[in-house]
């Protein structure tokens, strides 16, 4: 119970130190005084360069906050961008919440159906659209109509009809000193959709406190040791939880950023990475096996000496691309666990003190667990009987709670996935052991994380059960070589007729991206099934693991 609590006024009332907002303007303001000339790189999509300063960058935001007034954007009012990495991109990021309005990033990959949800559901009033990425805009602009569309240019060609220019917004208001925009900090900056594990995507809301909480928790050096020093290069898109928190962590405390624009190839990557000297850069594994592949099949081609560190997650590193970068070509990775609704930073995996940090086995089995809880975030994991031992071999599902960890959806739906103590359920299935490492055992929410983006198995099996030759449909994930994940429909018939791969696909992709189809289907008898009755994806996931591993069909391309 506090003083005041117990009829008392406090004397230390207005006299502490905790009151200043931590905002994005405060990290702005930081960027552009204190490294004001450091660089921000973009590849630009005629495959040029543009070079700029935070202090550009600053002066750039508080136009565009000035053009997006002149839109009618005001406090509070949801932004959505369909966008990339790349310098107006970062405006945004700075623009949007320093003027007290909401970032909204949409991932372009989703289905159109799932998008134009996720648009309404947020309320978003204008939408900042890549030239490149218009066509998907196109498909679902007549069912939100209520959207300004603004086009971020790529020199292709005029900007669309029904669209304004981002420069011609930029010059249109007048600029607006970010300075001081906001004084709450528990005010939302931005917000990022997620895939539920029923239903369509849940909302996670992030606020300026939290963002500011986390970019400072990303320079610690047993988290990701970001400095002035660095050159950060964020392969993970800016629509995937605000690409790791980097840019706010970049501008924070000064690195220099490297934005790729469109281009994700290997060899677009790496010519990148070596002419920035670039030291940092972060992306889901996919991302680095392309780039072993590519170091591997050319030694000596590239020199990225510079690079000290991959910070790799959203998926398990493969050790062989742990080993491969680091034994063949001297590259370090620091593996890190994270979700959308954890901003991601959740833990990170460096050896102990204690360890012996060479290459090692030892070392190694740190390195390839899920690693530590950065600091201010706690875990727990509950299983059938409770919260279990940090043993490092009883398995339960992780909860996770902190400063920058979400509390609920937005829309009202919380998907059963915060407990009453406030707790975060993970449903990811975890060992601890008694230092406080993870380990990812199993998956408890059923969905296949495929190059780094989800497909939920109940929707494709729903829609599976709709065909008329099909009883029941259990979907699961199983390796791939590539993507780490891809789905494999188990199916059970009815009556005679098994229909082929290619007519359920067809039937399959009305409803679905493309790289949401499973790559095979397997009919069988019967589906195990638990005691409850629910499908047995365990025993299932064993038998057909190596299902695909003849396959190097890609659905997902890029
Ligand atoms: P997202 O919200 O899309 O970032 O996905 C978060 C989920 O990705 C987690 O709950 C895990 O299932 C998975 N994930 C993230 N990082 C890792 C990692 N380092 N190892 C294994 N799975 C991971």
């Amino acid at each position: 119970m506090t003083v005041e609590a117990m009829g008392r006024p406090s004397p230390f009332r207005g006299l502490m130190m905790d009151d200043v907002p931590l905002t994005i303007n405060w990290v702005m303001r930081r960027a552009a005084t204190i490294f004001a000339d450091r660089p921000v790189v973009t590849r630009t999509p005629d495959g040029g360069r543009h070079r700029y300063t935070y202090r550009a960058l600053a002066e750039r935001a508080g136009r565009l906050a000035g053009g997006l007034a002149a839109l009618g954007v005001g406090p509070g009012d949801r932004v959505a961008t369909l966008a990339m990495n790349h310098y107006q991109h970062l405006e945004m990021y700075f623009a949007v919440p320093g003027m007290g309005a909401v970032l909204h990033t949409v991932n372009p990959r989703l289905h159109p159906d799932d998008l134009v949800h996720i648009m309404r559901e947020a309320g978003d009033r204008v939408v900042v659209v890549d030239q490149r990425l218009w066509p998907v805009w196109e498909k679902i602009r007549e069912r939100l109509p209520a959207l300004a569309a603004v086009v971020v240019e790529d020199g292709t060609g005029p900007v669309p009809a029904g669209s304004l220019g981002y420069e011609a917004v930029l010059a249109r208001g007048e600029p607006v000193p970010l300075a001081d925009g906001v004084a709450d900090d528990r005010q939302a900056a931005a917000m990022c959709y997620t895939s539920g594990t029923t239903g369509r995507p849940k909302g996670v809301v992030y606020s300026h406190r939290s963002l500011v909480l986390h970019a400072l928790a990303e320079a610690a050096v047993d988290s990701i040791g970001l400095s002035e020093r660095d050159t950060v290069l964020p392969v993970v898109p800016m629509f995937h939880v605000m690409a790791w928190g980097l840019p706010y962590g970049a501008a924070l405390h000064g690195a220099g950023l490297v934005l790729p624009g469109h281009d994700l190839t290997p060899v677009g990557l790496l010519t990148l990475l070596e002419e920035t000297r670039t030291t940092l850069t972060a992306g889901v594994p996919t991302i680095w096996l392309g780039i072993l592949a590519e170091l591997d099949a050319h030694p000596g081609r590239y020199d990225v000496s510079r690079l000290h560190t991959m910070l790799v997650g959203g998926a398990a590193v493969p050790p062989s691309v742990l080993a491969g970068l680091r034994d063949r070509h001297g590259l370090t990775v620091l593996h890190a666990w994270g979700m959308t609704e954890t901003t991601p930073l959740g833990s990170v995996a460096h050896v102990p003190a204690g360890v012996d940090p060479r290459p090692g086995p030892e070392g190694d089995a740190y390195r390839l667990s899920q690693g530590r809880p950065a600091a201010l975030v706690e875990i727990r994991a509950r299983g059938a009987g409770g919260l279990v031992p940090w043993d490092g071999s009883t398995p339960g599902e992780l909860e996770v709670r902190g400063p920058w960890v979400a509390a609920h959806y937005y829309g009202g739906d919380d998907d059963g996935k915060f407990t009453d103590d406030g707790w975060f359920r993970t449903g990811d299935v975890v060992t601890i052991d008694a230092r406080g490492y993870l380990v990812i055992r199993d998956r408890a929410k059923d969905l296949v994380k495929s190059g780094g983006e989800w497909i939920s198995s109940v929707a494709l099996e729903n829609a599976l059960m709709g065909h008329p030759s099909v009883a029941e449909a259990a979907v699961i994930a199983v390796a791939h070589p590539r993507w780490q994940e891809r789905p494999l429909a188990v199916l059970v018939g009815r009556g005679s007729d098994r229909p082929s791969d290619l007519e359920l696909a067809r039937f399959l992709a009305p409803q679905f991206p493309d790289w949401w189809l499973p790559d095979g289907y397997r009919w069988v008898d019967a589906i195990p099934r638990t005691a409850t009755g629910k499908f047995l994806k365990t025993a299932l996931r064993e038998q057909f693991h190596d299902a695909l591993e003849d396959r190097g069909r890609d659905r997902r391309g890029e």
